[in-house]
């Protein structure tokens, strides 16, 4: 109604034409000789005062809140009883006094701003460029979900009321160290359980200090804190223990499938929902914008050192494009002009990789399959083996170990492919489905890719990594999910961490 009132105003209007547009192109300035160039970084005061900012919170000293270390099974079984002593007031709260508590979140997690960033660059090796948008995202999932925890008021559904899981595990990765536990713990506060919060072992001061903004927001408004604990234990029994806890109903994990498979070996009736490994590929068909796939092919690739389950790990080139020899230069000019150091310089753009290279990375960064040749050869820069430089290996063969297996780290592998199906065929011929690109201008490529493409996010002329909320509800296809499968930061998440019963069939 307002459109069409508006193009009624529009219709209407007596107003004169709009005079032309009289602005004067500015005259340019020539530098004085020995001036630094205008484009300079430090000659623009916006970005002199980002990189100020950035530079001060690098070296910021920050306080983290304590958490609750449990070392022993009755560690945990003290946590549980704790979690299951404010359950009932939690589950029983008004859906929009829980949308409340997310919302101030929101506002804690905000002001710490500067102090995840630094926390995520001196403990997670992010660097500021990745590190910022985390915390946007961790915003945008408390407001996002605080709206869909408003969804949930009885009488929404008529006779119905919705009931939470219950006492919930939150298990995050250490690559995105906040985003991550930060999504999941406020999902499941959106729905009403409590929650336990088993930080990964690299990565435990970043989901403290997350935590620390939380707790704020709960001290605000009177929440009690124990509707979220950040329990530290060392890995093993006391793990275990926890998972397998009969006052479990849920665990939220972010990682490996190895470790998925480990958690429903432990316990088959537990209800895991998992988002878990990708191998994902770009496809570049000959219509492309090369100067965009270039640039996303290498965003997705090597941001945060590739360690995303997100990451582009293969680029497939059909017909043309393939012998492009554009494409070729400009992929390689783009990767040797990364620079791999520490997060704490700001030029860096390739930081440390959060485990030194071992394994499957390690195989992938310094050998060579049958067919293969570097384009561009990885260098290990320290001794330790966490600096590398990143590396892209062409002539990747079909069913090849690379082509199957995720590596997780600064490696890109090139495909080649005769037509679209192919390349999609090249794309599906593997377990995960996680993330999954195409360039093409094309619009029947478009529609056809998008048909036929087994990724979770499928995306056309963007890079593949950084899915927005609500925009992009993340979550994949195939191997990479476990449980029902509904998407973060999609519409169903919430409603999904527990279910709706008949308002007649409860006590
Ligand atoms: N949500 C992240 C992205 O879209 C990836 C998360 C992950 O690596 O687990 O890039």
């Amino acid at each position: 109604r307002q459109r069409e009132a508006f193009l009624a105003s529009v219709r209407d209007s007596t107003l004169p034409p709009p005079a032309p547009r009289r602005v004067p192109r500015p005259a340019p300035v020539e530098p004085e000789p020995g001036e630094p160039f205008r484009n300079a970084p430090d000659t623009d005061p916006a970005v002199a005062a980002s990189r100020s900012w950035a530079a001060e919170v690098i070296g910021r000293r920050v306080a983290v809140p304590e958490a609750v270390t449990v070392t022993t099974t009755a560690d945990v079984d003290d946590a549980v009883a704790r979690a299951q002593g404010v359950a009932a007031t939690w589950a029983g709260t008004d859906p929009s006094a829980r949308a409340a508590l997310l919302r101030r979140a929101a506002v804690r997690l905000e002001e710490a701003r500067g102090d995840l960033v630094a926390t995520m660059v001196q403990e997670a090796g992010k660097t500021v460029a990745e590190a910022d948008p985390e915390v946007s995202e961790a915003v945008d999932f408390a407001r996002y979900y605080a709206d869909r925890a408003e969804e949930l008021a009885d009488g929404r559904v008529p006779g119905a009321v919705f009931r939470p899981d219950g006492l919930t595990v939150v298990t995050p990765p250490w690559n995105f160290p906040v985003a991550i536990p930060v999504g999941s713990v406020l999902s499941a506060l959106a729905a009403g359980s409590p929650v336990l919060a088993k930080p990964a072992p690299a990565t435990p001061r970043c989901l403290q200090v997350a935590a620390g903004a939380i707790h704020r927001a709960t001290d605000d408004l009177g929440v009690p804190r124990d509707v979220l604990q950040v329990l530290l234990s060392p890995e093993g029994d006391v793990g275990r223990h926890l998972v397998t806890h009969p006052a479990v109903a849920r665990v939220l994990l972010t990682g490996s499938i190895e470790t998925a498979e480990m958690f429903s070996s432990w316990r088959a009736d537990l209800d895991v929902l998992a988002e878990t490994s990708g191998k994902n590929a770009l496809v570049v068909t000959p219509s492309a914008d090369v100067d965009l796939a270039v640039a996303d092919a290498v965003r997705s690739a090597f941001g945060h050192a590739g360690q995303k389950c997100s990451a582009a790990s293969l680029l497939i080139l059909v017909g043309s494009a393939g012998r492009s020899p554009r494409i070729a230069h400009q992929l390689v000019d783009a990767v040797r002009s990364l620079r791999t150091g520490q997060p704490t310089d700001l030029a860096t753009t390739v930081g440390p990789l959060t485990e030194p290279a071992s394994g499957k990375l390690l195989r992938a960064l310094t050998t060579l399959e049958p067919g293969e040749r570097w384009v561009v050869q990885p260098r290990r820069l320290d001794d330790e083996g966490r600096l590398w430089t990143p590396g892209v290996k062409d002539g990747v063969a079909p069913g090849s170990w690379f082509h199957r297996t995720e590596v997780f780290g600064p490696v890109l592998g090139i495909m080649r492919a005769t037509t679209l199906d192919e390349a999609i065929d090249l794309q599906n011929a593997v377990a995960f489905g996680l993330t999954g690109g195409l360039h093409s201008l094309d619009e029947a490529e478009i529609a056809h890719w998008l048909d036929r493409v087994e990724v979770g996010n499928a995306y056309v002329n963007r890079h593949i990594t950084g899915a927005i909320v609500q925009r992009q509800p993340f979550g994949g296809w195939k191997a990479s999910v476990v449980g029902p499968g509904a998407k973060a930061g999609g519409p169903h998440y919430v409603a999904g961490l527990g279910r709706w019963a008949d308002a007649a069939d409860l006590p």
